[in-house]
Parts: structure tokens; C-alpha cells; sequence
């Protein structure tokens, strides 16, 4: 397997876009930067955009993407904006920094009343598919990592090798839906007495005794995966918090729209758009077109729901 050039395609494009109801000299914040597909288009249309992520690696890419005028149709005015704000609009500011502190970076940098606010949950196809950061079960021999900010954190292996039993049980029942979860984290301390449990492989050959049928081994990789993942970044608390930021930064009429990618964000993310001060106007969510999987099939989970803030 090797690595991609290609950061990441964004989803649902037009769909987001015409949920944030994108205009001309407006404000907008793009709370999950990657490789600035979703904010470039937003650029592009005249609004202005405060584009947050906490991988490093995102911000550099996508300031790099803007130097190399990749995105086509900025001028030389817009392309001057990228990484410092300057006003008077349109900007696009880069900023480094985890979506949790959303109202106070936002305050920071001008953009405490915006018009529209994006989150498209989840990882990037870079992070998934650079080997180094040790995202994927596919990748062997690496360190099973999983910290969108490389710095701040404690990586996967780590928790599989120290958490208890019942605390890996929690984290696979709770962030993963995993039925076998309780046989699961009962293998891992098994294992781990005998050998450490460091890269995917170590944990892939514990999860495999776990599945009956061939089939079901993707899927239950996937739902241990996402299980650390979720552990690792806290990401259903940062999504909380950085919801309940959003809404103290939108105006009355102001835009909230969220991409989730599984069950567990999406439960939040509707329960919060059912809140009174809400007006829902996706009842159920928008989801991507056959045509749009088959050209990017990690778009197939995704699902688009939005909201304008009404008080
Ligand atoms: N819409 C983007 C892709 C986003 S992928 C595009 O069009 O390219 C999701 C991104 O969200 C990843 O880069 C990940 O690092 C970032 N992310 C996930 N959780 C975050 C958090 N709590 N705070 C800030 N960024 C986060």
C-alpha cells in the first residue's frame, strides 16, 4: 500500500455549501480545516474563513495548497491572506488548535459573529492514509497511534497496553458497538502478558480470534479502530463542546451544518439541531449520491445535517 498525494476529496460539496448558504463578504469558520477543500470553496465564493484543525500537518498542507495556487479562481489578494488576517476581507486564517476551544480561537481572531459554521467529523484520507501516523489497521509494523495532534495526548498503544480490563471493555462497548467486546479486552490483557501489544498486527491477531466468519473481520477492525480513535481524542466530548461554542458564535440566521461519518455523532449532532433555539432544516440527513461513492468511497457514511440558529 502507499501513500497518496491526494490530502482529501471533501464531501457532499454542493450540499454544504448551499447549507451554509455561502455569500459574499461573509463570515464563515471551517472547524475541521484538512486539506481546506470545504473552506477553499468558500474562499473561492467571496466569504471570509477562519479554518481550524488540530493536526499540524493540515494546516501546513493546506497553507502550502493556497501558496502553490492550486485552488483556482483566488486572486493574488486572497492568496496573501493565507495564515495572517487582514482586513478588510475576504481572509482565510489557518489556525492550529482543537475545534473544543472553538469560541475562544474564534474570539482571538475576529470571528466571534459569524454567518455560517462547518464540521466535517472525522479523519482525513491523509491521516488515513500516511503510514507514519499509524491511523489504519492496514498499515503494519507501525505504532497504532491514532492522535489527530501528534503532541498532546496518549497514543492508542499505550491505552491498550495499560488500561484495565474493564476500561478497555467500556472503550470498545461504548466508542466502538462492539457485541464481542467484553471477549475482546479479556484477550488483549491475555496477550499482553505474554508480548506487547504495539502495531496493528499485534492487536489484528487478538480481534481475529474474536470473529466466527471471515467476513466479519473488516467490520469488527473498523469498530475497534474507531473505538481507540474516539478514546484517544475524546473526539465525542471535543464534539459536544465545540457545538455547544458554535452556537455562542453564529447570528440569528447563522448556519450550523455538521458532516458525521458514524451513528455515535450523528445521535449527537440531531440531538443538539432539536434544541430549542434551533430551526432544523434537514429533518433527516442528506447523504452522498451513488455517483459520489463510487468516486470516493469514504464518503459512503457520511451524512449532512443543518441548522439555523434562530434566537
Ligand atoms: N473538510 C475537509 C476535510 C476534513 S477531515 C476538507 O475538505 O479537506 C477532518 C479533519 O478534522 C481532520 O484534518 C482532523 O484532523 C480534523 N479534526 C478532527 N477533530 C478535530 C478537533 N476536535 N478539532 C480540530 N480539528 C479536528
Amino acid at each position: 500500500m502507499k501513500d497518496t498525494n491526494v490530502y482529501h476529496t471533501p464531501v457532499l460539496i454542493e450540499k454544504v455549501i448551499e447549507g451554509l448558504n455561502v455569500q459574499e463578504g461573509k463570515k464563515y469558520i471551517d472547524a475541521t480545516l484538512g486539506g481546506g477543500g470545504h473552506a477553499g470553496e468558500i474562499v473561492k465564493r467571496g466569504g471570509s474563513v477562519l479554518g481550524i484543525d488540530v493536526d499540524k500537518e493540515a494546516i501546513l498542507n493546506t497553507k502550502k495548497r493556497y501558496r502553490d495556487r492550486e485552488i483556482m479562481g483566488l486572486t493574488d489578494n486572497h492568496r496573501r491572506f493565507v495564515s495572517i488576517q487582514v482586513s478588510p476581507s475576504p481572509s482565510f486564517l489557518l489556525v492550529l488548535g482543537n475545534f473544543r476551544d472553538i469560541k475562544r480561537i474564534a474570539g482571538e481572531n475576529g470571528f466571534s459573529a459569524v454567518d455560517g459554521i462547518l464540521f466535517d467529523l472525522g479523519v482525513s484520507s491523509y491521516q488515513l492514509d500516511t503510514s507514519k501516523r499509524g491511523f489504519s489497521y492496514r498499515w503494519t509494523g507501525v505504532p497504532i497511534d491514532l492522535r489527530m495532534n501528534q503532541k498532546k495526548g496518549t497514543p492508542a498503544w499505550e491505552i491498550v497496553s495499560a488500561a484495565s480490563e474493564e476500561e478497555l471493555y467500556e472503550i470498545l462497548a461504548k466508542f466502538g458497538e462492539e457485541k464481542r467486546a467484553r471477549a475482546i479486552a479479556h484477550d488483549i490483557v491475555r496477550a499482553r502478558s505474554v508480548k506487547p501489544i504495539v502495531t496493528g498486527e499485534d492487536l489484528i491477531d487478538i480481534v481475529i480470534r474474536n470473529v466466527s466468519h471471515g467476513k466479519e473481520l473488516y467490520p469488527m477492525l473498523s469498530r475497534v479502530w474507531q473505538a481507540l480513535r474516539i478514546k484517544v481524542n475524546d473526539e465525542l466530548d471535543a464534539l459536544r463542546e465545540g457545538l455547544a461554542g458554535a452556537e455562542n458564535l453564529l447570528v440569528a440566521g447563522g448556519r450550523l451544518v455538521v458532516v458525521s461519518y458514524h451513528s455515535l455523532e450523528d445521535r449527537i449532532v440531531k440531538q443538539f439541531m432539536q434544541r430549542n433555539h434551533w430551526k432544523a432544516v434537514t429533518k433527516k440527513p442528506i447523504v452522498p449520491t451513488h455517483e459520489e461513492i463510487r468516486l470516493n468511497p469514504r464518503a459512503r457514511s457520511g451524512k449532512l445535517r443543518i441548522a439555523v440558529k434562530s434566537v
